[in-house]
């Protein structure tokens, strides 16, 4: 059962910068509470995957480690919480990422239910290290864990994002101090705001994780 109530739907956006551990640790926690797991990041690259004019259009924009526009974003993520499987909650990963996408969001949800805000705080020589040696499924778009030589859902091969090279990886790092970093000043002085150390194992990143949302909810109910 759930560590946060049987009857808690958990809604919690996942913030931090490219490589704070956000995919693995949303994965973790979505299988976790039996809810889904919303990745942009992994909804743009399967459209990319799928040959689409926006992903083409798409593409261009995540290979310059630039931002897809928030209309775009804003569109994809409103249909999808418009699905019923968010009933139970859901973690939200990659979204917002720009102060326009937080306050779309504000205005999408049903704000009697409370959105716990998780800021994953890594420092960023970590962060440089942590994605030159990010592999994904060249098939899937799967993230693997370091130490894994082949993926464990499709069995391709693995190979380096397109966007974790070296050059692009420093821009994504300055684009995110630009433009997301505000997005958690957006959310600090809400009482559902809590900052993760992510510099940590990532079992105890999970373990910081868990408890960060159960005393939000504690708080909040
Ligand atoms: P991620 O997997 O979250 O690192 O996302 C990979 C890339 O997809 C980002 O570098 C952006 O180019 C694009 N992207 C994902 N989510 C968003 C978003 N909410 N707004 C704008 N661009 C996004």
């Amino acid at each position: 059962m759930s560590l946060l109530g049987s009857n808690s739907a958990v809604r919690l956006v996942m913030l931090g910068p490219p490589g704070a551990g956000k995919g693995t640790q949303a994965e973790r926690f979505a299988r976790a509470h039996g809810i889904p797991r919303i990745s942009t990041g992994d909804i743009l690259r399967e459209t990319v995957l799928a040959g689409s004019e926006m992903g083409r259009a798409a593409r261009e924009v995540m290979d310059a480690g630039g931002l897809v526009g928030d209309d775009i974003m804003t569109g994809i993520v409103t249909e999808r919480l418009s699905r019923p499987d968010v009933g139970a909650g859901f973690v939200l990963e990659g979204f917002p990422r720009t102060v326009p996408q937080a306050m779309a969001l504000d205005g999408l949800i049903d704000r009697t239910a409370p959105l716990v805000v998780v800021d994953i705080e890594v420092p960023e020589d970590v962060l440089v290290k942590r994605l030159q040696i990010r592999k994904i499924c060249g098939t899937c778009g799967w993230t693997a864990p370091p130490g894994t030589t082949v993926c464990a859902k499709c069995g391709g091969s693995l190979i380096t994002r397109t966007d974790d090279h070296e050059v692009v990886v420093r821009q994504r790092l300055a684009l995110y101090g630009r433009t997301t970093q505000p997005i958690v000043d957006y959310y600090e002085s809400r009482n559902t705001f809590r900052s993760v150390d992510g510099d940590q194992t990532e079992g105890s990143v999970a373990a910081d994780l868990s408890a960060a949302v159960a005393s939000v909810l504690g708080g909040t109910r």
